[in-house]
Order: C-alpha cells, then structure tokens, then sequence
C-alpha cells in the first residue's frame, strides 16, 4: 500500500546535514515507527514520505523551515544540573536532555558550572537543511487503539 494518512510507516534512516556528515542513523537499532499524518515526524519527512511503499529507497531533502525551524538568538538559559536528564560528564557542545514544565526537551550545553550549566535552548538541529536517506521497511494499516492513541505501537513506535 501506499503512505497515506493512518498508515504505519516503519523505515530506516540516515541523517546528515548540507556537509554529508552523518548526525543521526537508525542502522544500528530497529527501524522507527511512526502513524503517518499525525505529526509524528518533522513535516517535511512526513511530505516526502508521502506516497511511498514498502520497499523504496529515497533521499529526503529537508530544508531547515520545514524541520527544527531557525535558531533563535538570546535563548541561552541558566538550569540546575539536577534538571538534566542526561547523566555523566558534561561539556560544552553536548547535546542533552532537559526536564521543563513541557516534558524532555533537546539543548546544548554552552557551559558547565558547579551546580548549573548554561544551555542553548535551540533544538540542536534548528538552522539546519537536514538530508535523510530513507528506506521503507513497512507500510501497514493502524488499528483502531494507534488511531485513538495518535502514535504507531509495537517494533520502533510506542511500547505499552
Ligand atoms: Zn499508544
């Protein structure tokens, strides 16, 4: 079947920014999963996929408006290191996890203090043209409980 809205999409991908340097990969785990028309994966992945079938093989090319956005300036934020999500050594540059009033969230570590760490709060990937080498793995119907819930279950979606 083609992708469509409510369709399941399990699919392999490689991400890399304008340079070809390789930022992300689901080679090493599972494919992911996503419900297809329900914004479970950036906007411009989900336009490209549409359409597709098991099986395909294709570069995505997505510029940054329709991916993480532009970075914004003045988004540098002063937060607990307890307030980390992600544990072990610190150093500027890494991308990390943050627990805010609106669940995890993706920043970068500008700066390591004592007790806090001065972080960008742009997602790490905002003002990048991302480039995603996709391969389809399966396309499938949801079931009744994906739709109600709004996301793929089992393999690469959500497990519970
Ligand atoms: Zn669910």
């Amino acid at each position: 079947m083609e992708i469509q809205k409510d369709c399941v999409v399990s699919f392999h991908y490689r991400l890399s920014n304008s340079d070809g340097t390789e930022l992300e990969t689901s080679r090493n785990g599972d494919p992911v999963a996503y419900l297809h028309g329900h914004r479970g994966v950036i906007r411009g992945l989900e336009e490209a996929m549409t359409g597709k079938r098991q099986g395909d093989v294709f570069t995505a090319e997505v510029p940054a408006s329709k991916a993480y956005g532009a970075r914004k300036e003045g988004s540098s934020q002063r937060v607990p290191i307890k307030h980390l999500l992600t544990k072990g050594r610190l150093k500027p540059g890494m991308a990390v996890k943050i627990n805010t009033d609106n669940g995890p969230r993706d920043v970068t570590i500008v700066k390591v203090g004592k007790f806090n760490v001065d972080v960008d709060a742009n997602h790490p990937l905002a003002g990048i043209d991302l480039s995603f080498d996709i391969e389809i793995v399966e396309v499938r119907a949801a079931s009744s409980e994906e739709l109600s819930h709004g996301h793929a279950h089992g393999v690469g979606g959500h497990q519970h």
